[in-house]
């Protein structure tokens, strides 16, 4: 089983680490490692990029990170590791930097515009350049769009500080917010990891996150979009 370090401390910027595949497919060059700190693309988050270092000093790119089969493909843009052999991994931080400040401000945005509207959030993207989040809804309100945004930035001002933890079921169930989450999630998962956002927002979720909202800077709106009748998407991106 691979471990998954940013799970834990998403500020480890590089670490050390042993090859247990290498997979050669198409041309393409992926290698599976025991333990990582790059993010796979999942839960509407991009993946990570960065560099593997081989005990010659040997560089080589991660261009994508990508989760297949229940193994995190690390896609390289050369051949040239073989297994068992040992890297040292570091990860492009100023691209995960900002999608860690554009997490946990989707975050808060998906929770102003809930208590705005009581609309179900039905799916984010978080990406480099522009962020945004899917709600159901009837209603086509722009207006009621930036003032979640307005609400949101509110929010972030107030310095939250942002908490990790993991918790069993039983415990997850325990929080009225989570025990939706917790009954649909499969029986042989012992373990919920819990993000909260000071006392406004609390989420299973396997997202990197900031330490503090201070670290986010502002939402910026950029526009709304409608996708169908009860589809509402609101683009957003974060600024120092
Ligand atoms: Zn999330």
């Amino acid at each position: 089983m691979i471990e998954l370090l940013y799970l834990k401390d998403s500020y480890v910027k590089e670490y050390n680490a042993k090859i247990t595949e290498v997979i050669i497919n198409n041309d393409k060059c992926f290698i599976v490692l025991d333990k990582t700190i790059f993010y796979p693309q999942g839960g509407g988050q991009i993946y990570d990029t960065g560099k593997i270092i081989d005990e010659k000093g040997e560089e080589y790119q991660v261009i994508s990170v990508r989760k297949v089969d229940g193994k995190i493909l690390h896609e390289i843009n050369k051949p040239g590791l073989i297994q068992n052999q040992k890297i040292k991994g570091i990860i492009d931080w100023e691209r995960r930097y900002k999608l860690m400040r554009s997490h946990t401000a989707t975050h808060i945005l998906a929770e102003t515009i809930f208590k705005e509207t009581n609309a179900l959030i039905t799916g984010n993207n978080i990406d480099l350049d522009k962020c945004r989040i899917d709600f159901d809804l009837e209603s086509n309100d722009p207006e009621m769009m930036k003032k979640a945004v307005e609400d949101a930035n509110k929010v972030i001002a107030q310095n939250l500080p942002i908490k990790i933890e993991f918790m069993s079921r039983e415990e997850a169930f325990k929080i009225p917010q989570l025990s939706k989450l917790a009954k649909g999630l499969p029986e042989n998962l012992k373990e919920i990891r819990v993000v909260s956002i000071g006392d406004y927002d609390i989420q299973g979720d396997g997202g990197t996150h900031v330490h503090n909202t201070s670290e986010i800077g502002k939402i910026e709106f950029i526009t709304t979009d409608n996708r169908g009748k009860n589809n509402r998407r609101i683009y957003f991106k974060i600024i120092d």
